[in-house]
C-alpha cells in the first residue's frame, strides 16, 4: 500500500510530481480552496505519513499537531526557518531539506542582484524603453566592483559560493558570522563592523529566531549612503520598515533583495524606491537546480519509507 503524503506548496517540476504520484497516495493542499482546508486536514490527517513542503512554507505546530501519525517532513529547499522543530522533536518526527544542490543558483543569482544595482541595470533598461536615451536625457554613471568591499553575512555554503565569485571581480571579502570559518578572507567581530567596513553586505545567514531582524537601522547606517544591501537569505533577517525609511532618505545607497518580510507581499514603499532592484524569490529557481532539488527531496522521502537512511537529514545543530 502506498503511503499517504500532504503536499504543501505546488510548482514541483513535472517528473518530481509524477514520481511523487507513483509513490505515494498525494494530498495536495495547493488544490484545496482557503476556506475548505480546515476540513480537508480533518478528513486526510489521520493518514497523513509524511509531508513534502517548501522552505516558506515548512509547517507550523498546529498542522503537525492535527497529523498524528506523520513520521517525516521533507522540505524542497534549504532553509528551515518555517519548520516547527519544538513540535515535530519531541515525537522523533524526521525532517529534512535539499542543501548544496541549490548552492550555485543563489550565489549566480546573488552576484547578478549586486551586479544589477552597482552598475543600474534596472533604472538602464527603462531609460532606453522611455525613449531617454534618444531625448538625451542626462544620464549618471554607476559604479564599479573592482577595489571595493563585500561583507558576507553567514560564510556557508551560499555564502562561500558568493565570496568565490566577487572575489574574482576583484572585490575584497570579509564576512561575519558565529564561528570562525576555514577560509582566506578576515572575520569581521561584529555585523556592525562588517557592515561599517563594507561597500556591498551580502545576507547569506538562516531565517529563524536567532537572526530576527539582525541587519537593523544601525547596520544599514553603518553600511552607508554609498553601501547597498544585497538580501538572497530571508527577509526575516532585515527590519524592512529600517530599510525602506534608509533608502527613502538616502542613509543606505541601495538595495538588491530577491526575499522580504512577509511574501508575496512587497510594501508599496520598497516598490516605489528607486534604489531598490527586487525579485520574486528565485534564487533556486532554474530548470536544472529545481529539478535537482526535487529529487533530492523525493529521495528523501523514498529512502525514509524504504527504512534506508536518509540522504540529507537535517540534524538537530543545523536547526
Ligand atoms: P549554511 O551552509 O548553513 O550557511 C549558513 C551560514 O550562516 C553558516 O556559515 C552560519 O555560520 C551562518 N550563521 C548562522 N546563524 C548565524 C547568525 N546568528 N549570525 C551570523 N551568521 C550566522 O546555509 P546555506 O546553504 O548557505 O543557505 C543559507 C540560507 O540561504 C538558507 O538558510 C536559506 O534561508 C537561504 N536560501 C535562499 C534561497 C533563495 O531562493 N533566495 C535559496 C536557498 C537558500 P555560524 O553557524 O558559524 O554562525
Amino acid at each position: 500500500m502506498r503511503p499517504e503524503i500532504l503536499l504543501l506548496g505546488s510548482g514541483w517540476v513535472a517528473e518530481v510530481d509524477e514520481a511523487l504520484e507513483r509513490a505515494f497516495v498525494c494530498h495536495r493542499m495547493a488544490q484545496v480552496a482557503l476556506a475548505e482546508r480546515a476540513a480537508f486536514i480533518e478528513r486526510i490527517g489521520q493518514k497523513v505519513r509524511g509531508v513534502y513542503t517548501t522552505g516558506v512554507a515548512g509547517i507550523d505546530g498546529a498542522l503537525a499537531a492535527r497529523l498524528p501519525a506523520l513520521e517525516i517532513v521533507a522540505v524542497h529547499g534549504v532553509g528551515v526557518d518555517a519548520v516547527d522543530f519544538a513540535a515535530l522533536a519531541p515525537r522523533g518526527i524526521a525532517v529534512t531539506n535539499t542543501p548544496d544542490v541549490l548552492t550555485e543558483d543563489v550565489a549566480d543569482l546573488a552576484v547578478a542582484l549586486l551586479l544589477a544595482a552597482s552598475r543600474r541595470l534596472p533604472q538602464l533598461d527603462r531609460y532606453v524603453r522611455a525613449g531617454e536615451w534618444e531625448a538625451k536625457v542626462p544620464l549618471r554613471a554607476s559604479r564599479s566592483l573592482r577595489g571595493k568591499v563585500a561583507g558576507i553575512v553567514g560564510l556557508g555554503r551560499i555564502g562561500r559560493a558568493v565570496a568565490t565569485r566577487l572575489s574574482s571581480f576583484g572585490m575584497a571579502i570579509r564576512y561575519y558570522q558565529r564561528s570562525t570559518a576555514d577560509a582566506p578572507y578576515p572575520r569581521s567581530e561584529s555585523l556592525l563592523a562588517l557592515a561599517a567596513g563594507s561597500d556591498y553586505l551580502v545576507v547569506c545567514a538562516p531565517g529563524g529566531a536567532a537572526t530576527r531582524a539582525m541587519i537593523d537601522g544601525a547596520v544599514l547606517e553603518a553600511l552607508g549612503p554609498d553601501g547597498t544591501l544585497v538580501n538572497i537569505a530571508r527577509g526575516s533577517l532585515v527590519d524592512e520598515a529600517a530599510l525602506i525609511a534608509a533608502l527613502q532618505d538616502g542613509r543606505l545607497g541601495g538595495a538588491a533583495l530577491d526575499v522580504f518580510a512577509d511574501e508575496p507581499r512587497v510594501p508599496a514603499a520598497l516598490r516605489e524606491c528607486e534604489n531598490a532592484v527586487l525579485t520574486p524569490h528565485v534564487g533556486s529557481f532554474t530548470v536544472e537546480t529545481r529539478t535537482a532539488m526535487g529529487r533530492l527531496a523525493l529521495d528523501n522521502l523514498l529512502a525514509h519509507f524504504a527504512g534506508r537512511p536518509l540522504p540529507t537529514p537535517v540534524t538537530g545543530a543545523a536547526a
